[in-house]
């Protein structure tokens, strides 16, 4: 599906990377009648607009010169200091020492890649994985290789199977309400990939955008935090889902050498991450109670991804089946044999209503009858309209 468009004369890793059709027809989706599930968007109506805004006013009233001059590599002392108490609370020990601020996750997953892989250096992804991490791997030059999920994340007994063929350097996994499929990793098989892992002497990257955004069941220790892989994780975490994606923050928590690489692969790069929005964001931390607005937003995910998953049995052809998320934003729908996601979303954007198809989502062989609705950005009311256009597609196809 990717149309390879570098022109002559351009890095191979460019052309590798390629376009992409689906990115094509969802740029369709702006159209304000569409009711898109396509995006990875937190909810506009959670986003602090107000406490944001008087942030930013505090900092640049208060320390005008420092927040709008460079700053270091390693970022805001008082934002690390923040997100370590955050990770300490959950039951990580964290010094603002262990961390290096990065512009949003994204960031963090180049500057591993950056650090980690040399051209032609395997690393082994959950399929179908987090379609961004797969474009970092590509351009790194990395070969990829897919382990099988289920519906509770990464199958062990095949990745133990994987490890034992191949010697990836790198084991990249969403453990928690995952993109694309919303599926959380239990801590039986946690501990069962950190030991995977140190017996191997593999990275893991573990990557968790979504954590915090839980509004069912009891949050499930980082793999990071697990005697066998605490010296051979690097723990990837972001305010883009749970303050705002705009700002670009993220940050990694990586044992000190590591880090250290990554340090200088981030200064090449782009120096540091924005010291104004640091400073902001900082601020933030300090004078709002975070926690409670994620209960408060808990309540709103919830009750969306309620309406889609109410919906979804009148929606999708029988004999379709879909994930049941405890967190997060995604549920991944799989449609009967026979179904070509792909083919059906630009009849879907006719009826004013997106998804975004599976396959991308796949290292290797892609599931054409795979799909990821998200429910965050729509209120009840619109997700059910949405839904009915939905089932205008698929249950006329069922028909025919
Ligand atoms: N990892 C995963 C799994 C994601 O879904 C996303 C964003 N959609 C990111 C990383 C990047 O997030 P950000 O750069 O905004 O922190």
């Amino acid at each position: 599906m990717n149309t390879r468009i570098a022109p002559p004369g351009f890095a191979a890793r460019a052309a590798a990377a390629g376009g992409s059709v689906i990115r094509e027809a969802l740029a369709l989706t702006a159209r304000p009648e569409v009711i898109s599930f396509a995006g990875g968007l937190p909810a506009s109506e959670l986003l602090d607009v107000e406490g944001i805004r008087a942030a930013y006013d505090h900092v640049l009233t208060e320390s005008p010169h420092r927040v709008l001059q460079y700053s270091t590599t390693e970022g805001d002392p008082r934002l690390r200091e923040a997100v370590a108490a955050r990770l300490s609370a959950r039951q990580l020990p964290s010094r603002a020492e262990d961390l290096l601020v990065t512009t949003g996750s994204q960031q963090a997953l180049a500057l591993l890649a950056t650090a980690l892989l040399e051209p032609g250096d395997t690393v082994v992804v959950e399929n179908p994985t987090y379609l961004a991490a797969l474009q970092c791997f590509t351009y790194a030059g990395a070969r990829v290789v897919p382990v099988p999920t289920d519906d509770q994340g990464i199958d062990v007994e095949a990745l133990a199977r994987i490890m034992a063929e191949e010697r990836p350097k790198l084991l990249y996994l969403v453990p928690t309400f995952q993109n694309p499929t919303g599926h959380t990793l239990p801590l039986e098989r946690r501990r069962s990939v950190a030991r995977i892992a140190a017996e191997r002497g593999l990275w893991i990257a573990e990557d968790d955008p979504y954590g915090e955004l839980r509004f069912r069941g009891e949050h499930v220790p980082w793999i990071a935090s697990l005697d066998d892989a605490r010296d051979r994780t690097v723990l990837l975490g972001s305010l883009s889902k749970i303050l705002s994606p705009g700002m670009r923050l993220g940050w990694l928590r990586a044992p000190a050498a590591l880090r250290g690489v990554c340090t200088l692969a981030k200064q090449a790069l782009d120096l540091h991450t924005s010291t104004v929005d640091q400073a902001a964001a900082a601020h933030y931390l300090r004078e709002h109670d975070l926690d409670a607005r994620l209960v408060r937003a808990s309540y709103t995910y919830r009750e969306r991804c309620d309406a889609m998953l109410d919906a979804l049995a009148h929606t999708l052809p029988s004999g379709s089946t879909w994930s049941r998320p405890d967190g997060g934003m995604f549920i991944w729908v799989r449609l009967p044999d026979g179904y070509d996601a792909i083919a059906l979303l630009s009849e879907a954007i006719a009826h004013d209503v997106a998804y975004v198809p599976g396959a991308p989502f796949f290292a290797g062989q892609a599931d054409p009858a795979t799909l990821r609705m998200s429910f965050a950005g729509h209120g009840p009311a619109q997700i059910e309209q949405g839904m009915k256009r939905l089932a205008q597609i698929f249950r006329y196809r069922e028909r025919e």
